[in-house]
């Protein structure tokens, strides 16, 4: 039983798991490691001046294994069905409950299609700025949201925006992940350094 299930770990999905994990959310995300990323190179992501995508892939991956986010990485979703109150995700390899589902799968929007969330005319699927969809507790972020315009930074953004909105919920009022410099080394120790 996970709080929330991010299916997709590119740039979106690693978001919304970080945002979620490090407020508290056991988050599990699945990936099978597909990204647009490994064919990028970034130039427009700000704050970053100039790195390969797939090195940044490896940045963000440690970034959400120190916050203690679990990543099945390779495990590829079947289906993402509404139970309850909340979600069964599937893999070949098992069943996972959730309280909330986000969807970050690229410009794939099957799993939307097949969980019966609403779509728009441009066939992009429908959200508003919380990145939630028509059907409660479900999220959908990056390319499958947006009709051709999904950098790398506008999908962490959406991944961002719909993690912050769980949180939101969870917490029962507008929630804001502000950490200040007094919170650097208490954030720092869990920092698992490279070895090497
Ligand atoms: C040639 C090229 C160059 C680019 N250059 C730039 C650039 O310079 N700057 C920039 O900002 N952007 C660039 N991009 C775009 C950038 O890569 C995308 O905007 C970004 O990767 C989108 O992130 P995302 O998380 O929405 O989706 P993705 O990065 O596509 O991630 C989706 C992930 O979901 C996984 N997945 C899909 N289905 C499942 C499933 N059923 N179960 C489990 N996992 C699943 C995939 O394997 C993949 O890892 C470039 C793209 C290309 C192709």
């Amino acid at each position: 039983m996970f709080d929330v299930a991010v299916v997709g770990g590119g740039p979106a999905g690693l978001s919304a798991a970080l945002f979620t994990e490090k407020n508290g959310l056991d988050t599990v995300v699945f990936d099978t490691d597909e990204t647009w990323m490994h064919h990028a190179h970034l130039f427009n992501y700000l704050g970053v001046r100039s790195i390969s995508g797939s090195e940044f892939m490896e940045v963000a991956r440690g970034q959400v294994d120190d916050r203690g986010v679990t990543r099945k990485q390779g495990e590829e979703v079947t289906s993402v069905e509404q139970d309850g109150d909340g979600f069964v995700v599937s893999t070949e390899d098992d069943d996972y409950e959730t309280d909330y589902v986000v969807l970050a799968t690229g410009d794939d929007s099957d799993l939307a299609e097949e969980l019966g969330c609403e779509f728009k005319d441009d066939e992009t699927v429908a959200v508003d700025v919380t990145m939630e969809t028509s059907v409660e507790d479900a999220y959908a972020t990056g390319a499958m949201v947006r009709n051709g315009e999904y950098e790398a930074v506008i999908s962490a953004g959406d991944g961002g925006a719909a993690g912050l909105n769980i949180l939101s919920k969870e917490k029962g009022e507008h929630f804001h992940d502000f950490d200040t410099p007094d919170d650097v080394p208490t954030l720092a120790d869990e920092t698992v350094e490279d070895e090497d």
